[in-house]
């Protein structure tokens, strides 16, 4: 067997480059984050969190959970097809809003923006429903987010241009139950 191989070796520690966020840098970071929005919050009563499938389920999970006002959950399904080839921000919806967010205070819930153009269309689409208030939280940014006139109200951590993924994040569907976030090795995708 492969050294990387040997027993007590985590699963994943051969396809992981490093790790730049540890499960105690995004627990802490999610605390600051969740006082903000209640304080943010506190004179409204409530907040509806719209989770981005699947990538923020994690960071979802967790923030709702570390804020100290009520919160109800929902998810929607974006294809980003189209966009990459056509700079157009061209997004297909897979899986709608379940609920009426007509006079609702709504925080889009995001695992990392990079161009910010699903974002974008998003932040479009929402306002034609009639909510109280948009805003977004995203737990990872990237540096072109920065080249994007995106307002992201509430941001954990910026990282570098470098493929990563855990904590919702994923390459071909693996590596989203990673507690941290690494870096992958290039040599996974064919690198
Ligand atoms: P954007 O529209 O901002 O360019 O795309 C953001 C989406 O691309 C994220 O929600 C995520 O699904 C994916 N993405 C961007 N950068 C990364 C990355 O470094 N790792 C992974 N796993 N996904 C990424
Ligand atoms: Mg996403
Ligand atoms: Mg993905």
């Amino acid at each position: 067997p492969s050294p990387e191989h040997q027993q007590g070796e985590a699963w994943y520690s051969p396809d992981i480059d490093r790790v730049i966020l540890s499960a105690d840098d995004i627990t802490s970071k999610t605390a600051e984050i969740a006082k903000r929005i209640d304080a943010d919050y506190a004179d409204v009563g409530g907040l509806l969190m719209v989770g981005l499938f699947k990538g923020a389920i994690m960071f979802m999970a967790d923030l709702a959970r570390a804020v100290n006002i009520p919160v109800e959950m929902e998810f929607m399904a974006l294809s980003s097809y189209g966009q990459r080839a056509t700079s157009s921000g061209v997004v297909r919806v897979l899986k709608d809003l379940d609920t009426d967010i007509r006079d609702r205070h709504v925080l889009v819930v995001e695992d990392i923006v990079d161009s910010g153009l699903t974002l974008s269309w998003l932040l479009k689409y929402l306002p034609s429903r009639g909510p109280k208030s948009v805003q977004v939280a995203s737990m990872l940014r990237k540096p072109k987010a920065l080249e994007s006139s995106l307002d992201v109200k509430y941001v954990g951590f910026d990282v570098p241009d470098e493929f990563v993924v855990g904590y919702g994040l994923d390459y071909a569907e693996r590596y989203r139950e990673l507690p941290f976030v690494g870096v992958l090795k290039p040599s996974v995708y064919g690198g």
